[in-house]
C-alpha cells in the first residue's frame, strides 16, 4: 500500500518535472509567432499582391488588358492631336494617346501577373500591399487615370474637331482635284477641236 503510494507520488513528480523541462527549454527559444498586425512577416521577393499603375508612364497600348485572363483591366483612350499631345513617359517614350480611363477591378484579379510582363514601359507592377479588404466590392475597383471628366471631354472634343477639319480638308482637296481635272479635260477637248485634221492639211 505504502509502496504504491510512493510510486504514484514519484510518477506524478516525474511527469511534472518532464513537462517543466520542456517549458523551460522553450523560454530560451526565439518565438515563431508574430504579433500581427504590429509585426508582419517579410514577403518573398517575388510575392504577388495588389497591382499599381504608374499612370504617367502608361502609353495606353492595351497590352496588359489584352493579356488579362479575367478581363479585370478596363482602359479607354483618346488620340492626341499635334497641338495637344501627352507628355512622354519618365524614360522618354513618346505617347500618342491620352489614357482617359484605367480601372483595375482587384476583386476579380487572380494575381497571375500576366499583365505585368508585356508592358513596354513597366508602368504596371505588383506592390507589397496585400491588406486591402473592403465591405463594398465597388471599392476594390481602383481608378488610376488622373484626368477629370471635363478634361476627358475636352480631349475628345479636340480630337473630334481635328478629325472633322482633316475630313473637310480631304473633301476640299478632292473637290479641287476634280475641278482641275475637269478644267484640263475641257481644255484638251477645245484644243483637239481647233486642230486641223491630216486631210485638211494635205488639201
Ligand atoms: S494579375 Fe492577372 S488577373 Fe490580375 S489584372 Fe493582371 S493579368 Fe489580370
Ligand atoms: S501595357 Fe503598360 S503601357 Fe500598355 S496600357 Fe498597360 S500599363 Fe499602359
Amino acid at each position: 500500500m505504502i509502496k504504491n503510494y510512493l510510486k504514484n507520488t514519484w510518477e506524478g513528480l516525474y511527469t511534472v518535472f518532464v513537462g517543466m523541462k520542456i517549458t523551460w527549454k522553450h523560454l530560451f527559444v526565439p518565438s515563431v509567432t508574430l504579433q500581427y498586425p504590429e509585426e508582419r512577416a517579410k514577403l518573398p521577393e517575388r510575392a504577388r499582391n495588389r497591382l499599381f499603375l504608374n499612370y504617367n508612364d502608361c502609353i495606353g497600348c492595351m497590352q496588359c488588358a489584352t493579356a488579362c485572363p479575367v478581363n479585370c483591366i478596363e482602359i479607354e483612350t483618346v488620340k492626341g492631336i499635334p497641338t495637344d499631345m501627352p507628355d512622354p513617359t519618365s524614360k522618354g517614350q513618346k505617347k500618342a494617346l491620352w489614357v482617359t480611363k484605367f480601372d483595375i477591378d482587384t476583386g476579380k484579379c487572380c494575381f497571375c501577373q500576366l499583365c505585368v510582363f508585356p508592358c513596354p514601359t513597366e508602368a504596371i507592377y505588383m506592390t507589397d500591399i496585400y491588406e486591402y479588404s473592403e465591405f463594398d466590392r465597388d471599392n476594390l475597383v481602383y481608378n488610376f487615370a488622373s484626368l477629370t471628366q471635363a478634361e476627358v471631354k475636352e480631349k475628345q472634343d479636340n480630337f473630334d474637331k481635328f478629325q472633322a477639319e482633316k475630313e473637310a480638308q480631304k473633301v476640299a482637296a478632292a473637290k479641287a482635284k476634280a475641278e482641275a481635272d475637269a478644267k484640263k479635260a475641257a481644255e484638251d477637248k477645245a484644243k483637239s477641236e481647233i486642230k486641223p485634221s491630216d486631210d485638211e492639211i494635205k488639201e
